[in-house]
């Protein structure tokens, strides 16, 4: 079990760390900022710095076997460090702000078109959604224009936790809810856009969706009779 320091802060570039397991699918560690893939998010890519200076090049991170099983997948040919080695695990941070940007962007396509999502992905720089939308036609330019505002209202991003007595106590806050977050389990993470969207989500965003900087919808598509993709973009 590893602790999932990019759940608490989405903004920790690096962390110390120990070395807890390596194997063929790659190297476990004791805490990690590294995002393991899950959720429309590709996981990070980065790197271990030994304290002796020895590097090990990160690839990609994916879960294991457990919730909280983080594994950091090595780039091909890395020499492996040593169990209980003591390192510093670094993200590319440059990739994961756009990722944060982007999949900040989708919480707010959800808000901006009306319909279910029915799947979806984050990407470097580019990002799309699937609505189930029968037959209407949706307006490019509008969803564009409609996605800047928010942004540029600068709408705060808040994660935040709740049990599930909290959950059915209060029911406005599923109010704008696109997905019904899945209860048992005892708490739930919610990713709140103050005014915006509240959605069960354990990725990683900004703080603020003015941060997140201009968008453009670059192309609508009919994936089948109800299902519209939508790709949206970075413009910066
Ligand atoms: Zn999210």
């Amino acid at each position: 079990m590893t602790e999932l320091l990019f759940r608490d802060d989405g903004y920790l570039r690096s962390c110390t760390a120990r070395v807890v397991g390596v194997d063929e699918r790659g190297i476990r560690l004791d805490r990690t900022v590294f995002y393991p893939t899950g959720g429309g998010q590709p996981g990070d890519a980065g790197v271990l710095r030994a304290n002796d200076g020895a590097t090990v090049a990160i690839a990609d991170t994916i879960k294991g076997d457990g919730p909280d099983d983080v594994i950091h997948v090595p780039a091909a040919g890395s020499a492996l460090p040593a169990i209980g080695a003591e390192v510093t695990a670094e993200i590319d941070w440059g990739r994961r702000h756009r990722l944060m940007r982007m999949h900040t962007c989708l919480h707010l396509l959800c808000a901006v078109v009306p319909g279910a999502v029915t799947g979806g992905s984050v990407g470097d720089g580019r990002g799309r959604l699937d609505f189930d939308v029968p037959g209407a036609s949706l307006d490019k330019d509008a969803i564009t224009a409609g996605l800047n505002k928010l942004i540029t209202e600068g709408h705060a991003v808040v994660p935040r936790w709740i049990d599930d007595a909290e959950l059915e106590a209060h029911p406005e806050l599923v109010r704008t809810m696109s997905v019904k977050p899945p209860t048992g389990a005892g708490r739930v993470r919610l990713l709140e856009i103050d005014g915006v969207d509240l959605q069960p989500c354990g990725g990683t965003h900004v703080r603020n969706t003015a941060e997140i900087g201009p968008v453009e919808i670059t192309k609508i598509e009919n994936k089948g009779r109800q299902n519209r993709r939508i790709n949206v973009a970075l413009v910066i």
